[in-house]
């Protein structure tokens, strides 16, 4: 039950001979979604080994190429795959007359559907759900419309603890109505606490990814406590006047954002093609928030789960 995140590209706009624009694949209960979809992408997929059979949605931040070009070739070779199921694409307006476009020029006879779901880049609110996943928007601050995502597991059901079946002597109907959250009354009268008995098996987890975007306390708000929160860094912090001027964030201001929401840790990317080595970056954020790590191009991070007792 953990979530993974991989990079396949962590540069901005201008390509490099070593590095890719913005896409990862974020792996949450074996469901794989694409965020954002730069240029390369199904190659940086083939060289992460992950299929793109696999994707079950895409979320594209904002329709700068960085973020986007890497998209159409992706969807032709689902259709040379076979793909069958209908794929959601999560973006901004006019992403669907992109895609219009493309459907009907290039591809019109895709064995499958891409649909659009626009997503309103003012509103923070659920964009997806299904029983084990929901992932929000979150407004940015960029140059055009752009919405980060957050991507967060339901909580799992409360489970009955084995110990307190046995030392209490539960039966079905008491086990099946703690399960429901009810404290329990013993034949004796005794009446026993839910959170005595009870545990969840596991703490749900959470991602942000928010790229691009300038410093905004607003959105430290809005991902307060996540587990782990990927923030563009454009520029380092000397730069704070060009990043504003060009709606990105500095290594302080990703730092700052994930020091005010409480994050577990954070991991920054984006970075500018002056920048030949991250390190200076990766020091400057570690400054001010610690569990700081470069987005590093065919990493996966992880985050782990820990059991919960209630
Ligand atoms: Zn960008
Ligand atoms: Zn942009």
């Amino acid at each position: 039950m953990s979530i993974a995140v991989t990079i396949l590209g962590n540069s901005s706009a201008k390509p490099t001979a070593t590095s890719h624009p913005s896409a990862q694949v974020v792996n949450i209960n074996e469901q794989y979604f694409l965020v954002d979809a730069g240029e390369g992408v199904q190659r940086r997929m083939a060289r992460c080994g992950i299929s793109p059979l696999k994707l079950r949605a895409v979320f594209i931040s904002h329709l700068h190429g960085d973020h986007l070009y890497g998209l159409f070739p992706l969807l032709s070779t689902l259709g040379l795959y076979g793909r069958r199921t209908p794929l959601r694409i999560y973006a901004p307006r006019p992403f669907g007359e992109m895609l219009e476009c493309f459907l009907r020029l290039c591809e019109s006879n895709l064995p499958y559907t891409p649909e659009w779901i626009e997503v309103d880049t003012t509103k923070h609110r659920i964009i997806f759900e299904n029983d084990t996943t929901e992932v929000w928007s979150l407004p940015l601050r960029h140059r055009v419309p752009t919405s980060g995502f957050l991507f967060r597991q339901k909580e799992p059901p409360i489970n009955v603890s084995k110990f307190a079946i046995e030392r209490y002597g539960l039966s079905l109907a008491q086990i099946v109505a703690a399960k429901r959250g009810e404290d329990i009354t013993l034949d004796s009268g005794e009446i026993v606490a839910n959170e005595k008995i009870t545990y969840r098996p596991y703490a749900s987890l959470s991602y942000a990814y928010c790229s691009d975007t300038n410093y905004s306390a607003r959105l430290a708000k809005m991902v307060e406590g996540v587990d782990m929160l990927y923030h563009e860094a454009t520029y380092e912090a000397k730069e704070r006047k060009i990043a504003k001027e060009r709606g990105h964030a500095t290594t302080a201001d990703a730092a700052k954002v994930a020091k005010m929401a409480g994050a577990g840790r954070l991991l920054i990317g984006h970075f500018s093609s002056r920048y030949k080595d991250l390190q200076p970056l990766l020091d400057e954020s570690r400054e001010i928030f610690p569990t700081t790590d470069i987005a590093r191009e065919g990493e996966t991070f992880l985050i782990e789960p820990k059991r919960q007792r209630l």
